[in-house]
């Protein structure tokens, strides 16, 4: 029997850089597992794909799909939905192969609760100043949505307890590294 990969959770608040380093790790250490792509409701960004970065979905198709079992968690973040489409994950980890989730914290607590045996690891910005400015650098929020991340994030950190890694994102790739040396590690152990 093929023995069930590994679900890798990436977390942390928003802005913290999560998908910056979930690119770098893909880039950098290719096809070694497969990333699940979310649904949304929020409005597609510019130069994102359907498909690629998000589903792109309207509440109403979201609604159904929580009423049919169809997410394996999903939050509202500051006014829209995310959600980890279940089959996809399920199917990946029965055929072997690792997941990579990269989601908003409420969201990885609730995986936590249905699958304890996945990793679980939070990103944390070296400051909350740092946190603000690479918000605001972005550029893709108003001045009340950056407002709205940034308590949200102060609420999210004192979360980490519940985590079982803490990566500090102090340079993309040394965070991307360290990420992948969890794995490994995770890999090589003898009883999970
Ligand atoms: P953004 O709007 O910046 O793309 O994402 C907002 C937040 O939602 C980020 O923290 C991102 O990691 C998180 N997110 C993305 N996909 C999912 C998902 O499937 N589930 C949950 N709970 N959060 C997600």
């Amino acid at each position: 029997m093929t023995e069930r990969g590994l679900l890798i959770v990436l977390s942390g608040p928003s802005g913290v850089g999560k998908g910056t380093v979930r690119k770098a790790i893909f880039d950098n250490y290719n096809n070694d597992f497969d990333y699940s792509v979310s649904m949304t409701t929020r409005k597609q960004r510019e130069g994102e794909v359907d498909g690629v970065d998000y589903y792109f979905r309207t509440k109403e198709q979201f609604e159904h799909l929580i009423r049919e079992d169809g997410l394996l968690e999903y939050a509202e973040y500051v006014g829209n939905y995310y959600g980890t489409p279940l089959e996809y994950v399920n199917k990946t980890l029965d055929e072997g192969r690792d997941v990579f989730l990269e989601i908003e914290v409420q969201g990885a607590l609730k995986v936590r609760e249905k699958m304890p045996e996945g990793i679980f690891v939070f990103l944390s910005p070296p400051d909350l100043e740092e946190l603000n400015s690479r918000i605001v650098n972005r550029g893709t929020d108003t001045h009340e949505m950056i407002e709205k991340r940034m308590t949200k994030a102060v609420e999210e950190l004192k979360l980490i307890q519940y985590y079982d890694y803490v990566v500090e994102n102090d340079t993309v790739n040394n965070a991307a590294r360290k990420i992948r040396n969890i794995i490994e590690s995770e890999h090589l152990k003898v009883t999970r």
